[in-house]
């Protein structure tokens, strides 16, 4: 098959989508604006079925052939973030304290080129699944799309995802099979003793030995091993004791952390020993701990890592080095358990501001080559595409 192309007309009609999203985001669980949008976008290509509200404000557009074979998934996100924009662009978000800095409009632009390919090129065999999941960003979204009754339906034998990624050269992929993004979750320990007089601390029970005690044992994980099967991290992330105020000794303390590991069994053994010196240092105070933001590794099956790279040798896209699992999570590893998926990145370019920065903005150039990697990889599972009206 010939490398997919967009005309000029549906690479403009896509960038002004993604400036439109970006404009009006809306934080994860609350994407439904968004989805509404995306629905209204990609309705003149015909999907077959269009699922809506899947997972929460997830939406789901089924290209069916009608015959036996494969189902493909492709995913987007649909969130922004609590955080406020200061890029200064005149698509800049209108929507006080949220934005789109993790590059999902430019996700979900991409997504929504894959369906235009698709309105000319259906599938001659199996489905394409396009998935604009919500509620990235805490890590839930994934885990609601995948436990909503109507994904049973969808099923997919394949599950493809990618992330923009500045630092790694504007356009170059990098993806291998095995671990693509660590397991992660945060810790909210909450230690409880009692306040007393600032006069008479001894009358009272302080938090500050355990607070002491936790973050003396929490210092050799602080700084972690080389990426790789044994690389687990700890990072604290907020730490507070007592009241603003000279005349009172403090009665309580809050510390949250964030925990990262290869992979889920091994944040699971790192979580086990982590709670083990936290139980040990809170002796004789109350502690309560809760578990927050839990993100699955990403983990690439080989045959679906492979179908990346084949795409990328078609298409002439160079492959870039970067260190694989990346550090942070993605909720994508959630499908990992159920799907051969592939996590792949796309470099941002070295000079990009990093992911969740105040000052980051989503390339546009990566919007086409992005769309052309996803229909090659859709082309190289179903054998081909039957072109308009679906007929084989
Ligand atoms: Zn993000
Ligand atoms: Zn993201």
């Amino acid at each position: 098959m010939t490398p997919p192309l967009l005309s000029p007309s549906e690479l403009t009609a896509l960038t002004r989508l993604r400036y439109a999203l970006h404009a009006a985001p809306e934080i994860s669980g609350a994407e439904v604006a968004t989805a509404t949008h995306l629905r209204d976008f990609l309705a003149p290509t015909g999907p077959d079925r269009v699922v809506e509200g899947l997972g929460g404000a997830g939406l789901a557009l089924v290209f069916d052939s009608g015959k036996a074979g494969p189902r493909v998934m492709f995913r987007a996100e649909l969130d922004g973030l609590p955080i406020t924009e200061q890029t200064g662009l005149p698509y800049a978000s209108r929507r006080a304290g949220v934005a789109h800095l993790c590059g999902h409009d430019g996700h979900m632009a991409i997504l929504a080129g894959l369906g235009l390919w698709l309105s000319r090129n259906r599938p001659a065999r199996g489905q394409v699944i396009l998935l604009f999941q919500p509620a990235e960003e805490t890590g839930e979204g994934a885990r609601a799309v995948l436990a909503d009754p109507r994904f049973a339906q969808l099923r997919p034998d394949w599950a493809f995802a990618l992330h923009n990624m500045p630092g790694l050269a504007l356009g170059e992929v990098a993806v291998a099979a095995g671990g693509a993004s660590c397991a992660s979750c945060g810790l909210r320990l909450r230690v409880t003793g009692r306040e007393s007089h600032a006069a008479h601390p001894e009358a009272g029970q302080s938090p500050a030995p355990v607070l002491e005690a936790v973050l003396a044992g929490l210092s050799v994980y602080t700084l972690p091993p080389p990426m790789g099967r044994d690389f687990r991290l700890v990072t604290l992330c907020h730490l507070s004791m007592g009241q603003p105020a000279f005349g009172i000794a403090p009665g309580q303390a809050e510390i949250w952390l964030t925990l990262r590991a290869y992979d889920d069994q091994r944040l699971a053994a790192f979580e086990a020993e982590i709670m083990a010196l936290i139980t040990r240092a809170a002796q004789g105070l109350t502690l309560q701990v809760s578990r927050h933001d839990a993100f699955h590794a990403t983990i690439n099956a080989a045959a679906a890592a492979d179908q990346v790279v084949a795409a990328c040798a078609a298409l002439g896209v160079a492959r870039g080095a970067f260190e694989l699992p990346m550090r942070a999570s993605e909720d994508f590893g959630a499908f990992s358990a159920q799907t051969r998926t592939a996590l792949f990145f796309l470099g941002a370019g070295e000079r990009q501001p990093a992911l969740h920065r105040p000052d980051y903005d989503f390339p546009d150039a990566l919007i086409a080559p992005a769309v052309a990697l996803y229909a090659q990889i859709a082309t190289q599972i179903l054998g081909g595409v039957a072109g308009p009206g679906g007929v084989a």
